[in-house]
């Protein structure tokens, strides 16, 4: 996927998220394992979305866009309970400081909050194919979220997938984190504050 699709949804005389870098189309080979070996880290982040329904993107940085998935619930730290978490269209990776208010009437229109930011780490060796099969192990290293989660493609409709915890050292039942944090990890700002300061 590339991000026309993020692209015909916005209006960006309108809205302040990021337009996203055009990126060479042709990268040599050498570029390429250049890249490789030197294992950047991936990029991971969560924003909470007061849109028409409040949900919880969550984005997961590959080949250079970021994977997203529009979470309703949030994410649960107890791997007994499975999330609902909807594919959504690439954005591009500078969206992952994106923190404001999307203008009303505008697509998603509503306030965006950084709710948690960090780094992913692909259990699978190639996480391309994994990620075609619909079904992803990685470990999260964010402020919030840590250790290792599970994100699998159902078979009913390929936009649905399932987020869950799996059970490590970062496991915990009876404890709903969306509900314990809510402010922004980055300018520890409410939802509110957030609305009024944009
Ligand atoms: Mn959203």
């Amino acid at each position: 996927m590339s991000l026309k699709v993020y692209r015909k949804k916005r209006n960006f005389k309108k809205t302040q998220e990021p337009y996203g870098r055009a990126r060479k189309k042709t990268t040599s080979k050498r570029v390429k394992s250049a890249r490789k070996k030197s294992r950047k880290k991936l990029t991971y982040l969560i924003q909470k979305h007061a849109a028409s329904h409040l949900h919880y993107d969550f984005r997961l940085e590959l080949n250079g866009d970021l994977k997203s998935w529009a979470v309703p619930k949030g994410p649960s730290l107890d791997p007994s309970v499975k999330r609902l978490a909807v594919h959504v269209e690439d954005h591009p990776l500078d969206y992952g400081s994106f923190e404001g208010i999307i203008p009303k009437g505008e697509y998603g229109g509503g306030t965006v909050m950084l709710w948690d930011t960090g780094y992913w780490k692909p259990h699978a060796e190639d996480v391309n194919a994994a990620y075609e099969k619909g079904d992803l192990t990685f470990e999260l290293d964010g402020e919030r979220l840590k250790g290792f989660w599970k994100l699998i493609r159902l078979r009913n409709d390929p936009k649905n997938w399932l987020l869950m915890k799996i059970t490590d050292e970062y496991a915990k039942q009876n404890y709903d984190i969306t509900e314990k944090q809510t402010t922004s990890v980055v300018t520890g700002r409410s939802m509110e504050e957030i609305t009024e300061d944009s």
